[in-house]
């Protein structure tokens, strides 16, 4: 069922997950993220991850793992085009901050539309209530002024 048209930003970011959703052979959040727990940099491997085959240890893997899911696994709004592995980026919330981690392989993705039009729209929404959206590219940090 897609959410209400006047639900808030924030209620459309954190729905209950989706059983519709899957990973398939998506493995952005094992590589953009920094990760403390594996002593793993921003944009590297996690060293149990096989590249377009997913965890290794999928069985024994840690909690915070268990635990995330970026906000296309949560949010019925977002279309299949914000797919991390066809967007080429991921999105997820951190209390106001709306973070966008996009593949250093491309950089230009959260540019192109209708990435742009829709985070601008994210962003426009997000302040009305304090919220902002940030977008890492590599060693580049953005924060999304909406028009
Ligand atoms: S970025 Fe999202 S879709 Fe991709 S592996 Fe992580 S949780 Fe799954
Ligand atoms: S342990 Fe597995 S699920 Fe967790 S980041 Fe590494 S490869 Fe991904």
């Amino acid at each position: 069922m897609s959410q209400p048209a006047d639900a808030t930003f924030e209620t459309r970011l954190h729905p209950p997950k989706l059983d519709v959703r899957a990973c398939g052979s998506c493995t952005l959040c094992c590589r953009l993220p920094e990760i403390d727990h594996f002593a793993k940099p921003a944009n590297t491997w996690c060293p149990n991850c096989t590249a377009g085959r997913g965890c290794s240890i999928y069985a024994d893997r840690p909690q915070l793992c268990r635990d995330f899911l970026c906000a296309w696994m949560i949010n019925e709004s977002l279309g299949p085009e914000w797919e991390p592995s066809v967007a080429n980026m991921m999105v997820y919330g951190q209390g106001q901050q709306i973070t966008v981690l996009v593949d250093p392989d491309y950089p230009t993705a959260w540019k192109t539309e209708p990435y742009a039009t829709q985070l601008n729209d994210w962003a426009f929404e997000a302040r009305r209530k304090g919220g902002y959206i940030i977008v890492f590219v590599g060693d580049d940090v953005f924060k999304i002024n909406p028009s």
